[in-house]
């Protein structure tokens, strides 16, 4: 299988399955219970489907190149990505990707720290080197670092030894720096694969995603940004936005509308 992508996995897995059941058919009346697919009924209290995805436009910023199946964070998924939080009514997460950048992740920490929102930092190792005292801060102010990858990788076009690497670099870089090993993986684009599943296992790294998507990093537009957040975040949201990989100006600009914005609706932070 050149491409290991989900998609393909689960291809492979209906073929795989429908050659079982003909085979079993052949030989009993009983339609076997052959391998399970992964659940295609909806999960009960599923929130609504995430934007479509669009295109990457530029090196950094996170949009699923690809379409991606509906959420299912049922038992038959539980290794894949995670879309939700599940910690009550109006608690929604807020996801920052691709820093820290001097210019922007402070003026996002202290809009943070304005509004007591406690958010999540998806961190490339690369830049975690360049500047450790601004993760150190981040985490001082009580935000959650997440594994980012060490270069941005499009880890669905790469091999187990590149992906290990990239994943490996990064979470010992995060923990000689903050004393803290994450617990957090994030892919780049979106782009997971079944090797980028197995390896978020094999180093007890949890797979994170992402539900509400104003592809900030496309600079839209501020109000584009707050625009999409507003309409779309819903209980249980992960909301996606970046500090860092080019002028983030927008983002900011959107998140001193948006923060208190949601906040005055009901919502709370939570980490994933
Ligand atoms: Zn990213």
């Amino acid at each position: 299988m050149t491409d290991d992508s989900i998609a393909s996995g689960v291809s492979r897995r209906v073929l795989l399955s429908l050659g079982g059941l003909t085979l079993v058919s052949a030989f009993a009346a009983t339609p076997a219970s052959a391998t399970p697919l992964p659940s295609p009924q909806p999960q009960p209290q599923q929130p609504p489907p995430r934007p479509a995805p669009g295109r990457e436009g530029e090196m950094l910023g996170d949009s699923h190149p690809l379409g991606v199946t509906a959420p299912d964070e049922s038992a038959a998924n539980r290794h894949g990505p995670q879309y939700y939080v599940h910690k009550g009514p109006h608690a929604i997460a807020l996801t920052i990707d691709d820093g820290p950048d001097p210019r922007y992740t402070p003026q996002v920490l202290a809009l943070l720290h304005r509004y007591g929102i406690t958010a999540t930092f998806c961190q490339i190792g690369q830049e975690i080197r360049r500047h450790p005292a601004l993760v150190r801060e981040v985490a001082a102010q009580g935000h959650l670092l997440a594994n980012h990858t060490w270069t941005h990788a499009d880890l669905a076009r790469e091999g187990r030894t590149a992906i290990r690497e990239e994943i490996t670099r990064t979470s010992e870089i995060l923990d000689r720096t903050t004393g803290t090993r994450p617990v957090l993986f994030r892919a780049p684009y979106g782009a997971w694969s079944s090797r980028v599943l197995a390896e978020c296992r094999a180093q007890g790294l949890r797979p994170l995603d992402w539900s509400v998507d104003p592809r900030d990093w496309s600079r839209p537009g501020t109000a584009d940004i707050v625009r999409t957040i507003l309409r779309t975040t819903r209980t249980g949201s992960i909301i996606l936005e970046h500090d860092g990989g080019g002028n983030r100006s927008q983002t900011v600009a959107a998140l001193r509308t948006v923060l208190p914005r949601l906040l005055d609706e009901g919502y709370h932070f939570v980490t994933p």
